[in-house]
């Protein structure tokens, strides 16, 4: 029996550990893959207070390090459901079932993808979601990256340091993401801009070698490429809680800025909480606040 289980070692799932810990009550982290979240694949952070550069590797890894130094135990299973019962909350993974007298959702999000025919397949074979994990293979090559939010936009501008040429297609012809990043793409001279257009197929054989790429007046054209780099946003991973939970059309947990989701000793913190600003700082500031209220009931229950 723990006073605090937090699904989730992100930012927000390890920054709410550091705080419960320092209020002295016993926590339990549950990670599904690894510790950071998506951050991990941000090559650099330009934008958290004090740290001018740090790669999302090396935040994340500092994270990790500080929560588990304050005594945060942290177990890398899936957590599948949660049961509210009188006096805990019960949260089962495959293999084992623990117990806390609160719970922190900070599941984060997941990859959307584009929805066409062999992108699963093609995964590893030309097909990435993550720039900075796998943009060495592309060296000197022909690459695309599809999305305008800022995850499309820095992913562009890490690849054009690599790549011999790089194509960025968005839907639209205004970006969703950060404007100083789209000036700096603007300096690239091996950058090209496609403007309201959007991916409509994969062309491979063993390996993706062009896709057709379809603008909205229904002009199909083709580029032949060797990565195709998909950033068109997330997905918030609550899905395993809905039954206790609830979830907003767009599958996020309502919550205002206290964190509390509508069953009492659940509270949700990052990316999976509705908000208008998901950025690092404020999935931290969400772990803090969590970590806060979670505690407060932790000590009265
Ligand atoms: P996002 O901001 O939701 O942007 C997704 C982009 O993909 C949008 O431009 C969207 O087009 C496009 N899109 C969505 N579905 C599509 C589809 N089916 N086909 C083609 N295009 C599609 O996602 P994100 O860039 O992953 O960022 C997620 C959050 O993390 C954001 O809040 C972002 O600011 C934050 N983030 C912050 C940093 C940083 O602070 N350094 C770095 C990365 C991400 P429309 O614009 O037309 O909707």
């Amino acid at each position: 029996m723990y006073d605090i289980i937090i699904i989730g070692a992100g930012p927000a799932g390890l920054t709410a550990a550091i705080y419960a810990r320092r209020a002295a009550k016993t926590v339990l982290v549950l990670e599904a893959a690894s510790c950071g979240g998506q951050i991990i694949n941000t090559p650099d952070i330009e934008n958290y207070p004090v740290a001018m550069h740090i790669s999302g590797f090396e935040f994340a890894n500092k994270l990790s390090e500080q929560a588990k130094a304050l005594g945060a135990e942290i177990k890398f299973e899936k957590a599948l459901e949660i049961c509210d019962g009188d006096s805990e909350k019960t949260v089962k993974t495959r293999k084992n079932s623990y117990s806390a007298k609160a719970v922190i959702l900070a599941t984060g999000s997941e990859n959307r993808r584009l929805g066409l025919e062999n992108e699963d397949k093609l995964v590893g074979r030309g097909i990435s979601y993550c720039a900075t994990c796998d943009g060495a293979f592309y060296k000197n090559k022909t690459v695309a990256v599809v999305g305008g939010g800022n995850t499309a936009l820095e992913d562009a501008l890490y690849l054009t340091d690599l790549a011999e040429k790089v194509y960025l297609i968005h839907r639209r012809d205004e970006f969703r993401g950060e404007e100083a990043t789209v000036a700096q793409l603007r300096q690239k001279e091996n950058l090209s801009f496609v403007y309201n257009s959007r991916v409509t197929k994969l062309n491979a054989g063993k390996r993706l070698e062009s896709i057709e790429v379809t603008d909205k007046d229904g002009n199909v054209s083709t580029i032949e490429l060797n990565g195709l780099f998909v950033a068109v946003g997330r997905i918030p991973e609550n899905q395993n809680f809905a039954q206790l939970v609830t979830l907003d059309e767009g599958g996020y947990i309502p919550a205002g800025e206290d964190c509390h989701t509508n069953v009492p000793g659940i509270f949700v913190a990052g990316d999976n909480r509705a908000k208008a600003v998901r950025q690092l700082v404020t999935a931290t500031a969400d772990g803090a606040v969590a970590a806060t209220e979670a505690v407060k009931y932790a000590s009265s229950h």
